[in-house]
């Protein structure tokens, strides 16, 4: 039993199990006060409370972290905005994302990123952070972004696909200048590991000689620009002394990279998303996503990492598109980005065994480690005293089916139109507040600005909230 010391509770959360990384904690209760966690313990224990919830039969899991979004703004609302992006993480029992800064203008610098901050302040459902960018020209704001409290900052080594939204890489002597800059600062380097030359070269051949298929893009974008690119991101971060993030790892080949690099001292984490476990060589063109898809060898190899923790974290990297730009005869007509925000903790739920992943081991992968690579820990990604009161309750019985009208995403299209499984968030609690219940939102939208900390000692939270951002 662990108490704060005294007075009467806001919220107490009973009669369910919780999980944490350390295990299944049956019986378990969780008292909430000023939207904090005041006690955990036995339910007779517990201090007594404004509401109770009687969460018999279900599981408290810490808030789902996603630290990969693309929520669009500004400048590119039509394809999601905060409002929506943001309910649909709500629904997906996601109460913390991290959002990606290739917007138009993108977040690279200071002005930027409180110009962004003032157009999502008051919108967002659930909590948010915001990464910075790097450019080939913005090495002069990465101290100021980093004063303003981004969590962290995000390169694309290659250029995703050329369009809207995607800035090209910047050069190998600005990437290694950045990662010193960044070193000194404290701050993670996020990265989207694919070679450039290699993908721009190839995908020049495939378009003159007429291929427009989903081989063409897949064969475009090869695991060796993958591998390439993870292994001179960490050397620069080797010589560096630079923390990097592997984005959307997607392949084997990439994962024995990440492997690789750690071995050699690199401080490397890294992710995958849902999408690289649960499809294998796609044909569909809407499929189209960077890096591509790649075989059922890939996904289980992507599984086992995430299990034996070679992987750290799973994130969903929703990044959507209107309908339209979704469906083309070609391939490279088709945007590249699936969503997923509002499904991965309920296909992760569902395909937990055939993963050979455990709740602790999902607890871990999509609530403790996001929150901890990006220094959002203890305060966020687990059950501790002082903590924010976030919580994913979970039922692993409930069967769900993801149709049209119940996405909450601008565009009604996902990857997982007419998947069915069991196992779904029932209810998604944020600050003490219940925010999503039982596939509906609750209130108004109350998500706070959520900015990585300055101070960072250990059993102290290494971030700031603050209530007007
Ligand atoms: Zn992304």
């Amino acid at each position: 039993m662990i108490r704060a010391p005294s007075g009467h509770a806001d919220l107490v959360l009973t009669g369910g199990t919780l999980v944490t990384i350390s295990g299944e904690w049956p019986r378990t209760a969780v008292a909430v006060k000023d939207g904090l966690i005041a006690a955990i313990g036995r339910p007779e224990l517990m201090p007594p409370g404004g509401e109770t919830l009687d969460l018999s039969g279900l599981h408290i899991i810490p808030g789902v972290v996603d630290a990969h979004v693309h929520f669009r703004e500004p400048g590119m609302s039509s394809k999601e905005g905060f409002e929506a992006g943001s309910g649909a993480a709500a629904l997906g029992g996601v109460t913390c994302v991290l959002d990606m800064p290739n917007t138009m203008p993108p977040t690279d610098t200071v002005e930027r990123l409180s110009a962004k901050k003032d157009g999502i302040a008051g919108r967002s459902w659930v909590d948010y952070g915001c990464y910075g960018l790097l450019t080939g020209e913005n090495l002069g704001e990465l101290a100021g972004l980093h004063a303003a409290g981004v969590v962290g900052v995000k390169c694309f080594m290659g250029q995703s696909e050329s369009g809207p939204g995607c800035p090209l890489p910047p050069g190998d002597g600005v990437l290694l200048e950045a990662m010193a800059v960044l070193a000194r600062l404290g701050l993670r380097l996020a990265v989207h590991a694919e070679n450039h030359d290699i993908m721009s070269h190839r995908i020049g051949q495939y378009r003159a000689a007429g291929a427009a298929g989903m081989w063409a893009h897949t064969s475009s974008r090869p695991p060796i620009a993958e591998v390439e690119a993870i292994q001179r991101a960490g050397l620069f971060a080797m010589h560096a002394g630079c923390k990097i993030h592997i984005l959307h790892v997607s392949s084997a080949q990439a994962t024995e990279a990440v492997v690789a690099q750690r071995a050699h001292g690199v401080d490397m984490t890294a992710e995958t998303c849902p999408h690289y476990l649960l499809f294998a060589e796609p044909s569909q063109l809407s499929m189209r996503v960077n890096p591509p898809i790649r075989t059922s060898a890939d996904s289980q190899a992507l599984a086992s990492a995430l299990r034996d923790g070679y992987l750290d974290l799973v994130s969903s990297d929703h990044a959507p598109h209107q309908e339209a730009e979704k469906d083309a005869a070609s391939i490279w007509d088709v945007r590249a980005g699936l969503t997923g925000v509002q499904h991965m903790l309920q296909l992760l739920l569902d395909r937990r065994a055939s993963f050979g992943l455990s709740l602790t081991d999902i607890v871990r992968l999509t609530s403790y480690q996001p929150a901890r690579v990006w220094g959002l820990w203890p305060r966020k990604g687990d059950v501790v005293l002082g903590g924010d009161a976030d919580f994913t309750v979970v039922d692993l019985n409930r069967p769900w089916a993801v149709t049209r009208e119940g996405i909450y995403s601008r565009s009604q299209w996902s990857p997982y139109l007419g998947w069915r499984g069991h196992g779904a968030p029932v209810a998604t609690i944020i600050g003490g507040q219940i925010v999503a219940r039982e596939g509906r939102l609750i209130g108004s939208p109350r998500g706070r600005w959520i900015c990585r900390g300055r101070s960072g000692q250990v059993g102290e939270s290494a971030i700031a909230v603050t209530e007007d951002p």
